[in-house]
């Protein structure tokens, strides 16, 4: 019986090649990340967030939830259209790493760790949106298909954990090409804008890392970033529509919720 699907074969096709190391040589057969559907990226996705929550403390409810879920809903509801249908998901772990995340299928892991550098919401609302943009823009599966190839993935959507670890491996240790992140910066600047949220924010976020966190330490949200001062210039002094309406999530509350962190 033979029911490989044409995706399978390119599965095959581009396992064998990055294999003998001569992917490179390939003309562009399509683009990678089409040899694996969303459906199956959602599950991948699925079994990763598992692993990686597994011994994890998440928070799912109080006030910093609420608040959090609140600015990450009101990003859900101002996205492009064509966005809609991703079935985001925010988990929000008790943690002290400075660390954001996102995974296949629309997951996005926020440390608390994060939080406790940011002094206002607005800040929150970017780091989401910059996730979420990789999200959307399906780039973690693409580093995947990179490191692991196709054939892993499609074993650890099959329930292989021994590869999920491995891929897990590969998503903390590897990161996002520069412009994976221009993109995620992009997707999440114009998100921000139209949910009401000031880049500016996002802009002391950034000059605090630099502040705070030893270089050898980078977060990987800031991973192979267009140059770190040109970030917080970038976010500094996006420009705001005339029309910008202020989402207006108090900066107090906040604060007094992250103190209590
Ligand atoms: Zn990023």
């Amino acid at each position: 019986m033979n029911n490989l699907s044409r995706e399978a074969i390119l599965g095959i096709i581009l396992s064998i090649a990055l294999f003998t190391g001569i992917y490179f040589l390939l003309p562009e057969m399509e683009p990678k990340k089409e040899l694996i559907s969303f459906e199956q990226e959602k599950e991948l996705g699925d079994k990763l967030i598992d692993l990686i929550l597994k011994d994890e403390k998440k928070i799912k409810s109080g006030e910093l939830y609420d608040l959090t879920d609140s600015i990450f809903q009101r990003l859900r509801e101002f996205q492009d259209e064509q966005y809609r249908d991703i079935p985001y998901q925010m988990h929000l772990v008790k943690n002290a790493e400075v660390n954001a995340m996102a995974l296949p299928g629309g997951h996005i892991v926020v440390y608390t760790g994060i939080l406790k550098i940011m002094d206002h919401p607005d800040a929150f609302a970017g780091v989401v949106g910059h996730e979420m943009g990789h999200i959307a823009h399906r780039h973690i599966v693409d580093r995947l298909l990179t490191s692991v190839g196709v054939g892993a993935l499609v074993t650890i959507i099959g329930g292989d954990p021994g590869l999920a670890h491995e891929a897990i491996h590969h998503l903390i240790h590897s990161a996002f090409s520069r412009k994976q992140e221009t993109e995620a910066d992009e997707f999440g600047y114009d998100l921000m804008i139209k949910s009401g949220f000031a880049p500016i924010y996002l802009s002391k976020l950034f000059a605090k890392f630099e502040e705070e966190i030893p270089t050898n330490d980078i977060p990987p949200i800031l991973h192979s970033h267009p140059k770190h001062k040109d970030r917080i210039t970038t976010a500094f002094s996006y420009p705001l529509p005339d029309d910008f309406e202020p989402a207006g999530f108090s900066q107090d509350r906040w604060l007094k919720l992250i103190d209590s962190l």
